[in-house]
């Protein structure tokens, strides 16, 4: 890999603010960004097949099986050859994980560790401008006028995936499935976590730990 190119993994736990920190990086570094949550919803959005094939795997807040969504990141990863990317929301398994660092090098792999109380009170009051992936919370981090965007003044939705059932499910396939790349990356000395409840308390951190990274 050029010298120049930076490559980042992050990830957390559903609703860790993933979306949130990644829009603040790839602003602040300039960097490309997939997400592979976000790509998903497009496909569906489109009625693509992989998007008839991954529906119903979100609804339930199961992991989309791994051929299919490794296949995707992979091959939007190859569009970007040249490029400094961000990749949120993959790897999710160790075999992603796998065939992720045989085909890309990576330099690091932020962890966003936020308590799961905060999170499922969070996910309860998310609202998305689908498009954008844009995430807004009410209460705390509310759009300027209720249920538009505050970009394009295009109307917000919940998630299909953000009910209680779905939310549930996706946090026990977290901890069963996910949660175990962390040692994996830790032991190949990628994993660097930032602990907080709120991501203006893990930001600060995310963004200094990056300016000694990149420069
Ligand atoms: P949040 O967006 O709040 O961080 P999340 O991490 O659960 O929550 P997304 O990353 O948007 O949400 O993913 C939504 C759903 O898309 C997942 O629950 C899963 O069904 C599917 N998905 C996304 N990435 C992958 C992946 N790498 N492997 C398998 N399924 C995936
Ligand atoms: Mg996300």
């Amino acid at each position: 890999m050029s010298p120049n190119l930076f490559r980042a993994v992050l990830m957390g736990a559903p609703g860790s603010g993933k979306g949130t920190v990644s829009s603040r990086i790839v602003k602040t570094f300039s960097m490309k960004y997939i997400s592979s949550g976000d790509l998903l919803r497009s496909n569906i959005e489109q009625k693509t097949d992989l998007g008839n094939i991954a529906d119903q795997y979100i609804r339930d807040g199961k992991l989309v099986p791994d051929i299919y969504i490794t296949k995707c990141i992979l091959s939007e990863l190859e569009k970007l050859k040249s490029k400094s990317w961000l990749l949120d929301g993959f790897p999710r398994t160790l075999d992603q994980a796998d065939e992720l660092l045989h085909t890309e090098p990576i330099n690091t792999v932020i962890n966003l560790d936020v308590p799961f109380d905060v999170i499922i009170d969070r996910l309860k009051s998310r609202w998305v401008h689908l498009p954008s992936g844009r995430v807004y919370n009410i209460g705390f981090n509310d759009p300027a006028v209720p249920g538009k965007d505050d970009v394009t003044g295009e109307p917000l939705i919940q998630r299909p995936d953000d009910n209680p059932v779905a939310v549930r499910k996706r946090l026990e396939v977290y901890e069963a499935c996910t949660k175990p790349l962390s040692t994996y990356f830790k032991q190949r000395g990628l994993l660097v976590t930032f602990s907080g409840k709120t991501t203006d308390e893990i930001w600060p951190n995310v963004k200094k730990y990056l300016e000694e990274k990149i420069k």
